[in-house]
């Protein structure tokens, strides 16, 4: 069993991916997102299927759709008509041993903005459908009541809809519940903005139009790895976030598993310890008492975080065993996630990975004992870009016109 710390292999979907987008933009854009807005059921599923596996045969995409060559025929000549997607060569040694022409998105077919949302800044991205970043910008939040945040991110809407041209879909993604449907679709207790019962779908659609979908940070970062990063297409997924809170993204049976109420995987206040420290809802010895960035904060007795992280590397006994605490319960939320869901990957990500770094050797050892579904399950650790996050929320509003 090993943890590997990899964002060559891990990163390979990451920030710096513009170029080829970049490169390839053209004039297409209005006409795909015109006619992505109308597509048909069958439509839809071709399009999200090319997304996640393109460049894709077509042999493959009729197989994976259920499809005769015929109807793919017929199907894909209305989006390559359309600007949506594009054929880039032939792949020759096929399945059925005949060959068959590449298929994928173009990264011109339309725009995409996604916004992740966090106590003091917007991280926004501009992006094409499959999530490449094409432009990206910081904010600060000049007002953290919903309406400013509303009124700024409309404000910056507009100056990246004159750069970029009109986008298709907007995403919104913040730590807190988001649920229900439509303009019905609420934030709930987002504790780092201070909201509760905040319609923000709703505010954003009325402020700047289009489709607007607001998701759960977690939520659209699962989303984000599982269509596009580094374990894209797996049928399960476990995805771990550590820092300010401990988040957790389930993937079973190729969907994310949301819960009666979208709250599936809250396993963050999972007691390993009936003797430990006490978090800050009063549980004694939960993993958040030992994991997040406050909690280890507060055992190092350092001024921040980024403090306590200086200390165990300078290899203070007392920072060293905050941080080994932490590796522990991390590695004990990761064997209970995994013999749960018997996953085909484990995920860590997040501002608090220097859990990963400084007790690399304590996450392994807990993971293992924890453990029985898969005693020689590896950890991934995607490295952490609050832009991918962003791009999460991206993907969150492609998926949402695609009815994916
Ligand atoms: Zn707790």
């Amino acid at each position: 069993m090993v943890v590997t710390v990899s964002s060559e292999v891990l990163g390979s979907a990451g920030t710096g991916a513009a170029g080829t987008g970049a490169a390839r933009s053209g004039s297409a854009g209005a006409t795909g997102a015109a006619l992505l807005a109308d597509l048909g059921a069958a439509e839809r599923a071709t399009v999200r299927e090319v997304l996640v596996h393109e460049p894709v045969p077509r042999a493959e995409l009729a197989r994976l759709l259920g499809l005769s060559r015929a109807s793919l025929t017929r199907l894909t000549r209305t989006l390559i008509d359309g600007q949506i997607l594009e054929e880039v060569g032939v792949e020759l040694r096929t399945r059925t041993g005949r060959p068959s022409e590449l298929l994928q998105v173009r990264s011109d077919a339309a725009r995409v903005l996604g916004v992740k949302l966090t106590a003091d800044t917007a991280y926004v991205v501009v992006t094409d459908l499959a999530a490449r970043v094409l432009d990206a910008v910081e904010e600060p939040l000049a007002d953290r009541r919903p309406e400013a945040v509303v009124a700024q991110l409309a404000a910056t809407h507009a100056s990246l809809t004159a750069r970029h041209g009109s986008f298709v879909a907007t995403g919104v993604c913040l730590a807190g519940d988001v649920v229900g449907e439509g303009r019905a679709r609420t934030v709930l207790d987002s504790a780092w903005l201070g909201w509760d019962e905040v319609a923000l779908e709703a505010m954003l659609t009325d402020a700047i139009g289009g489709v607007v979908r607001t998701e759960n940070d977690v939520r659209a970062l699962t989303e984000y790895l599982h269509w596009f990063g580094p374990v894209t297409g797996r049928d399960s997924l476990v995805l771990v976030t550590v820092g300010t809170g401990i988040g957790v993204g389930l993937v079973i049976e190729g969907r994310q598993l949301a819960g009666r109420h979208g709250r599936a995987g809250r396993l963050d206040h999972l007691v390993l310890d009936p003797a430990g420290p006490i978090c800050g809802l009063g549980h004694r010895g939960c993993v958040s008492a030992y994991l997040t960035s406050g909690a280890i904060t507060g055992a190092v007795r350092a001024d921040s975080y980024d403090a306590a992280v200086a200390s165990a590397r300078d290899g203070d006994p007392a920072a060293v065993r905050a941080f080994e605490d932490a590796g522990r319960a991390l590695g004990y939320l990761l064997g209970t996630l995994a013999n749960a869901v018997d996953p085909e990957a484990l995920v860590v990500t997040g501002d608090g990975l220097a859990v990963v770094e400084l007790a690399g050797e304590a996450v392994r050892a807990e993971l293992a004992r924890t453990c029985r579904a898969q005693p020689g399950a590896d950890v991934a650790v995607h490295p952490f870009d609050f832009r991918d996050w962003a791009r999460g929320a991206a993907v969150t509003a492609v998926r949402h016109v695609l009815g994916a």
